[in-house]
């Protein structure tokens, strides 16, 4: 239902936390973050309920500076702690965060249990995950391609948020039939489901279109097609009032 993340230099829980609340009016049933530090890599928190939950179980000294949290709106699979996102790969290294519906989930989960895939929810998102870690095993040698590559499996309707704790400089997100859009800061990038989760932060706003992914960095973003093709993405000013 809602994805916030955020890439840049300050303490990234509660930027995503407020980012969440300022999502909430749209309803959702549990929520979630992932967040990358170098001392820790990359550690998750979840809850079924509201985003208040979800704070109350951060643990301390949840730091980093780079992470992505989801509200989510449950659609395959019934609204657990288990199902709430970001979902993992076995190994724990891809957190993804998705809005939308994977039509042939059931399928791509039948594939991966008969390839010995142990999962660990109920929802169609979860497949993305182990999708993209294969992806990278079978040897995708960016982030991008193994997005890109997982993508190529999956049918029905997407805004996803991928971190990887091997490629902590980066977002990468991708849509198909569910908005995203990046908010550029200086040297801090955003992205969200909904301008209302970033315009406190920076009203320079690029909407990606169906079919297009980005990487935001730091200091950095591009955009470009699923099949690999850079886009044109100039900014443009939202004036929206909070
Ligand atoms: N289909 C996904 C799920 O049920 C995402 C739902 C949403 O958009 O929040 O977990």
């Amino acid at each position: 239902c809602g994805i916030v993340g955020y890439i840049g230099k300050r303490d990234v829980a509660p930027l995503l936390l407020e980012g969440l609340q300022r999502l909430e009016y749209r309803g959702y049933d549990s929520a979630g973050i992932a967040v990358h530090s170098r001392s820790a890599g990359l550690r998750t928190a979840k809850a079924q309920g509201r985003v208040r939950e979800l704070e109350s179980r951060i643990p301390k000294r949840f730091t980093g500076t780079t992470g992505i949290a989801h509200t989510r709106w449950a659609t395959h699979g019934a609204p657990t702690d288990a199902n709430a996102h970001p979902h993992l790969d076995t190994e724990g290294k891809v957190a993804v965060v998705h809005n939308g519906i994977i039509d042939n989930a059931s399928d791509l989960r039948a594939k991966l249990t008969a390839d010995g895939v142990p999962l660990a929810s109920d929802t169609d998102t979860e497949v993305l995950a182990h999708l993209v870690a294969r992806a990278g095993a079978d040897g995708a040698e960016t982030l991008e391609e193994a997005v890109r590559q997982a993508l190529r499996h999956v049918e029905g309707t997407y805004g996803i948020a991928v971190l990887h704790e091997d490629f902590p400089d980066r977002i990468v997100v991708a849509r198909n039939g569910s908005p995203v859009v990046l908010g550029i800061g200086e040297r801090e990038m955003f992205v969200a489901s909904d301008v209302a989760a970033l315009v406190s932060h920076t009203r320079q706003v690029v909407t990606l279109g169906d079919g297009e992914m980005a990487t935001i960095k730091a200091d950095d973003y591009r955009t470009y097609t699923t099949e690999g093709s850079r886009t044109s993405a100039s900014p443009e000013t939202v004036e929206w009032a909070a």
